[in-house]
């Protein structure tokens, strides 16, 4: 099933991300975890692609297993701009074979040895470039990344929405946002979004944070503002794991409540392989997940 058409029934929904093992010893860990996962029946599932190409091969062998043993509808995540264009066509054609029909679009981050490097010989320089090439090679829903707080390499809003636009005029079903921890954010960035022409829906996306040690990491990757009630709640439980893990979920589930109650039908969670946390969240939403409470 494609994520596109999931979006359009309107019903509020959950679905979560997983990332793929880094080495093939921990593979077994990570098909349990997924697993575990995938039997919450989520609305879909995203797998992320290791930047660099060396694991990549990892996405899709976690992807297709969850969709055979689950049935669970698949988002498997591509990155470009460490790769050529053969190695792309590639995993693009093992991904048709898999039966995945939604595709993540990214570019991926620079490396420092990118970064020194001549653009000029780089077969992708943003995700746009890959966007246009799976519109030429299949029938697939594409996805790609948005910024509420602005992409980090980005001078401003207006540059980094006006680039957002482009993509999403070059095929874009729907996109999904860095992590957020204060709506707020993700609601001015849908109204000037909207104001700059961009229709297609977009997910934002949830992390729960049940750990002290992920606050740093989570803000470093995704420059993310944390809201001082935020920062009150990890200052408070970052010494008890136990407490802390409750209360990250708590936090989570609180954001995607005030989401689904503004007709946010959808949220992504970066869910980390841990399926307590996915399940922590998916109990306390039961009820509502339930129902829909739209048309
Ligand atoms: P782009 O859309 O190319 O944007 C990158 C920057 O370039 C932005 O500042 C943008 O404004 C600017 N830009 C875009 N187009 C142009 C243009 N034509 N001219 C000039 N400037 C332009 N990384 C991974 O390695 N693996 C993953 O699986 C992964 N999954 C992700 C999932 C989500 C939902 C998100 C939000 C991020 C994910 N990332 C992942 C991280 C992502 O690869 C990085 O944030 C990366 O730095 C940017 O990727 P992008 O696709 O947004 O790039």
């Amino acid at each position: 099933m494609q994520i596109k058409d999931i979006l359009k029934s309107r019903n509020i929904s959950l679905s979560f991300e997983v990332f793929p093992p880094k080495k093939e010893s921990s593979f077994e860990s990570v098909r349990i975890a997924t697993e575990e996962i995938a039997a919450l029946k989520p609305a879909f599932m995203s797998v992320t692609y290791g930047a660099g190409g060396g694991t990549s091969e990892y996405t899709l062998s976690v992807a297709k297993n969850i969709k055979e043993k689950y049935s669970v509808p698949m988002l498997a995540h591509l990155t470009c701009v460490s790769s050529d264009r053969a190695l792309i066509a590639k995993r693009i054609e093992e991904i048709k074979e898999a039966g995945i029909s939604n595709i993540m679009a990214l570019r991926g981050d620079l490396t420092d040895e990118l970064e020194n490097s001549d653009r000029s010989k780089w077969d992708y320089v943003h995700a746009v470039d890959l966007i246009y090439e799976l519109k030429q090679k299949g029938d697939f829903c594409i996805g790609a990344a948005c910024y509420p707080e602005v992409h980090p390499e980005s001078a401003n809003q207006r540059e980094d929405i006006k680039h957002l636009k482009e993509k999403v005029d070059a095929g874009v079903d729907f996109l999904t946002t860095q992590m957020i921890f204060d709506n707020n954010l993700f609601y001015n960035f849908l109204y000037k979004i909207r104001e700059a022409g961009i229709s297609v829906p977009v997910i934002p996306g949830i992390m729960p944070i049940t750990n002290a040690n992920q606050v740093e990491r989570a803000i470093k990757l995704s420059g993310a503002f944390m809201p001082q009630r935020f920062r009150a709640m990890v200052d408070k439980f970052a010494s008890d794991p136990d407490a802390m893990k409750q209360a990250g979920i708590a936090y989570a589930t609180d954001q995607i409540i005030d989401l689904y109650a503004n007709d946010i039908t959808n949220a992504h969670i970066y869910s980390m392989n841990k399926p307590d946390v996915a399940a922590g969240i998916m109990n306390n939403l039961s009820a509502i997940l339930g129902k829909s409470f739209l048309e």
